[in-house]
């Protein structure tokens, strides 16, 4: 098994990355070691990629892989994006997010389109350098009734097209299988398998 460190301390994010990777990478995240928080001060999904991954690359051997990801709401012109992880102030804190989300929401005419996606953005870095990025994205709409209790941040809110059910209620499979981190670790996934392979 190949190494692989994920630049993140989201285990969701980890659990999420290691089982559409499979077996062939030994994952680990930030919580196997003590790394300083990467300042995401980026203004795009990109941006913030690059900046954990190759700051964290430049204090390990071996590949680093980032996610930056965040939900874009229509009606709310791409809000919380980039912010989506501290988009109710605190870093994290998915039910004041989501209850943030409600309140913005709530403001607008009942009869507005909820729509939104998901979008990741995944850079692989090695020795301080950005050696590939791939992005994956997710079209659904908002729920007001929170439902369901897989996943994480605004799971339990977002439906993908062609589901009746929230990201947080659908098996975790189903999640992996259409989700943006999993369109973009389609990409990211046989680009890491061609390097070790090399
Ligand atoms: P990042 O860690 O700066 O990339 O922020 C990611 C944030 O976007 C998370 O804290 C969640 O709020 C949101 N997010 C990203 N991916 C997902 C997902 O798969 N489900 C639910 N929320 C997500």
């Amino acid at each position: 098994m190949h190494p692989l460190l994920i630049a993140t301390n989201n285990s969701h994010k980890t659990e999420e990355i290691a089982a559409i990777l499979g077996s062939t990478f030994q994952v680990k995240d930030l919580s196997s070691g003590s790394f300083p928080k990467v300042a995401e001060t980026g203004t795009t999904f990109l941006e913030n990629a690059t900046l954990k991954a190759v700051e964290i690359s430049k204090l390990t051997e071996g590949w680093v892989l980032s996610d930056d990801s965040g939900l874009e709401v229509d009606a709310l012109h791409g809000e919380p994006g980039v912010y989506s992880s501290r988009y109710a102030g605190s870093d994290g804190d998915d039910a004041a997010n989501n209850a943030k989300l409600m309140r913005e929401l709530a403001k607008l005419p009942s009869d507005t389109a909820r729509t939104a996606r998901f979008r990741c953005v995944i850079v692989i870095a090695k020795n301080g350098e950005r050696l590939a990025h791939f992005s994956g994205s997710v079209e659904g709409s908002i729920v007001l009734a929170s439902d369901g209790d897989h996943g994480f941040g605004y799971d339990p809110h977002f439906q993908p097209e062609g589901f009746d059910k929230t990201f947080a209620q659908l098996p975790t499979e189903v999640k992996n299988s259409l989700s943006h981190r999993a369109r973009a670790m389609a990409q990211a996934s046989p680009w890491l398998m061609e390097q070790v392979e090399a």
